[in-house]
């Protein structure tokens, strides 16, 4: 165990590599084993036993089989632990993956709480009560009159997909009686938030984003107790949504640069912000702290403002798809957190599957700002948001948002 008064951008660097020394190798290896030799019957299955029970594996048993345990995924999860201020952390083959897995855990046929907005996917998982789970969707507010005797978890996400909007953690956590909260930290990511800290018992990541960084990785996380993790590895045990080793290692790689990448691409973000603010064909941007902070949440719960902008443009949808087609640095694709800038329009694409009347309006589009030149940024976005002449025209009538 590496010391814990150790800074973040230290941890980020060193946690999760405490065996290497012993082992003599320096780069975090990659065990592509899927199965692994037996030293007797006996002690394999008592091994086998704990596993499948969400255990760890015995040392005289060994990890046996790659769905219970992998060492090089199981390193990126003592590295995302520590810099969650969690006990353990439990990888997934997917943000879903992992989502599903903390629904299963809490018990088929409960209820669930969740705070709307949340990612699309999430929102659709939860309404679609496909695993069996029944939901109610609330705002932040009213967490403490949707909680039932057989509420088992509630849901949030602060900064909310896609409108930016800010959770008070701790008001949720005391509104949920007890009720174990879980926080999905993808946007802020805990280089700017640990929801642990703020009482919450389970951190989300869809470690596919900003984690990851370059865009080539899908994964999920969650950090949490160590009761909570046996329950999660059981069902993962079970189930086998488990995260590929290729993928922990490029993850656990990319931890490295996590604080260094956030911090620069928050600092990119705020100056796009800011130009986007004063840009006439931009009815509204929705930015942390671009609706002056009123809880107070900035530098208290999150650390900075994060990397990831929505806006609201005056020309509609068909500004939005004449943005998106004519931006050349930015690609237009969904995803966000990497080290290159994308933008999409979430009610056609990331909340398509959200309810008509929580959808995103139609003339809103998601940025999230990567590591290129702010300067660039801004240069593109100004070239696809200057409107033709023949567009001119209509561009008042067209003013209104309408919610597809
Ligand atoms: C993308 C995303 C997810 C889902 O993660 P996947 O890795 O795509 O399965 C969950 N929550 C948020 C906030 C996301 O942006």
């Amino acid at each position: 165990m590496i010391s814990p008064r150790l800074q973040f951008d230290t941890v980020a660097v060193h946690a999760g590599r405490e065996d290497l020394a012993a082992l003599g190798v320096h780069a975090l290896p990659i065990d592509l084993s899927s199965t692994n030799p037996l030293p007797g019957i006996e002690a394999g299955g008592l091994s086998y036993e704990a596993m499948a029970n969400g255990g760890t594996p015995t040392t005289e048993g060994g990890s046996v089989y790659a769905r219970l345990w992998n060492p090089t995924v199981a390193r990126f999860e003592t590295a995302l632990a520590r810099l969650e201020h969690a006990e353990a952390a439990v990888a997934f083959s997917s943000g879903m993956a992992a989502m599903t897995a903390a629904i299963l855990a809490a018990g088929t046929g409960r209820h669930v709480v969740a705070v709307r907005p949340l990612y699309g996917g999430t929102d659709h998982l939860l309404s679609t009560g496909l695993l069996g789970t029944e939901a109610t969707f609330c705002a932040a507010g009213e967490v403490a009159e949707a909680i039932r005797p057989d509420t088992a978890m509630v849901v949030l996400e602060t900064p909310a997909n896609p409108t930016l909007e800010l959770v008070d953690i701790r008001a949720v956590v005391e509104a949920a009686q007890g009720v174990p909260v879980l926080v999905d930290n993808t946007f802020a990511t805990p280089v700017l938030q640990n929801p642990i800290d703020f009482g919450a018992s389970m951190v989300l990541h869809s470690a596919t984003k900003y984690l990851g960084g370059h865009g080539d990785v899908i994964a999920g996380v969650i950090a949490c107790d160590e009761e909570t993790a046996a329950a999660l590895r059981r069902v993962r045990a079970v189930t086998g949504g488990l995260l590929h080793p290729l993928g922990a290692y490029l993850l656990h790689r990319g931890l490295t640069t996590l604080p260094i990448r956030v911090r620069a691409q928050q600092e990119h973000a705020q100056r796009v912000a800011g130009w986007l603010e004063r840009h006439p064909s931009v009815a509204r941007v929705y930015y942390p702290g671009s609706d002056g902070d009123p809880q107070g949440l900035i530098g208290r719960q999150m650390l900075g403002t994060g990397a990831m902008i929505s806006v609201d443009l005056r020309g509609g949808f068909e500004q939005a798809a004449q943005v998106t087609s004519t931006v050349r640095l930015f690609t237009h694709a969904v995803s966000l957190g990497g080290v290159d800038s994308l933008i999409q329009h979430p009610a056609a694409l990331t909340h398509r599957p959200v309810a008509a009347d929580a959808r995103p309006a139609d003339s809103l589009v998601r940025l999230s700002i990567g590591l290129e030149a702010p300067e660039d940024l801004i240069a593109d976005l100004d070239q696809a948001l200057t409107p033709p002449l023949s567009m001119m025209a209509g561009s008042r009538d067209a003013a209104q948002p309408t919610v597809a």
